[in-house]
């Protein structure tokens, strides 16, 4: 296991401070728009009972305070659409833990399309940066992740799942270690476990881009647990109860789908 330190730590600690300040002074109100796009885009929320609902208005509140938005590519600008959905995004992946805000990650990049990265010299459609605190995603990639909800994928979820796995490394602010070791270890005995089944080239919830390595599974996993809860649950009901402990919530308790009744 590694630790990041940043020589930016001084900085961020009065950074932090100066932004918690701001927040207290000047939020990003939650406007009745915003909760309209809520309704209409983000089916996690629009399921959610009255009371999680407000809890979700709240928490979203603070996430959108807290990060700066950049349009990228020739984006021309960032819209309250594009804020508020990914804002909700990284609400719901932390909605399980009343004082998780993944704090280093305040800077969004936006970019219309797939962009080229200079580090892997590849087209990306996502990425997270630790050492500056920056999570990239292109608008079409997260749209399509969003648009259809029931074949997994989700690059919001995925890029925000790297970002709460580093996030609960980073030692130097008070979010550190809030992901519980034994349900760690629980999860590593299911992920090896699945990676056998998948590599022996067995029926699985996740796509093969889990096998790419550790990361990249606990990514695809979230994406499967936010996405298509009821598929993961039924094909692999004990992974996905270790899932429900490790993130502190079961979106199929949090955000209900309907009922079908059983003949
Ligand atoms: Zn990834």
């Amino acid at each position: 296991m590694h630790y990041l330190f940043s020589p930016l730590s001084i900085f961020e600690f009065f950074y932090n401070a100066f932004e918690s300040m701001r927040l207290a002074l000047f939020p990003r109100k939650v406007e009745r728009s915003d909760l309209q796009i809520l309704e209409k885009h983000f089916p996690y929320y629009a399921r959610m009972n009255p009371k999680f609902k407000k809890e979700f208005e709240r928490r979203l509140q603070y996430i959108l305070s807290s990060r700066n938005f950049h349009p990228r590519g020739g984006l021309q600008e960032v819209t309250e659409e594009m804020e508020v959905l990914i804002g909700a995004t990284i609400t719901m992946v932390i909605f399980g833990w009343k004082k998780v805000r993944l704090p280093h990650f305040r800077k969004i990049l936006i970019y219309p399309n797939q962009y080229y990265s200079s580090i892997t010299r590849t087209y990306h459609k996502g990425e997270v940066n630790p050492k500056f605190g920056i999570i990239v995603l292109s608008w079409r990639a997260f749209l399509e992740g969003l648009v259809d909800e029931d074949d997994g994928i989700n690059l919001g979820v995925h890029e925000v799942a790297h970002a709460l796995k580093l996030e609960n490394q980073i030692r130097h602010n008070d979010e550190f270690n809030f992901i519980s070791a034994s349900v760690s270890q629980d999860y590593r005995a299911h992920m090896a476990l699945e990676k056998e089944k998948m590599k022996a080239g067995e029926d699985s919830p996740f796509r093969e881009a889990a096998l790419i390595n550790g990361d990249e599974f606990f990514a695809v996993v979230l994406e499967n647990f936010f996405e298509r809860p009821e598929v993961f649950s039924e094909q692999r009901p004990e992974f996905f109860k270790t899932m429900t402990l490790l993130m502190q919530q079961n979106p199929l308790v949090v955000s209900p789908r309907v009922k079908v009744e059983k003949a």
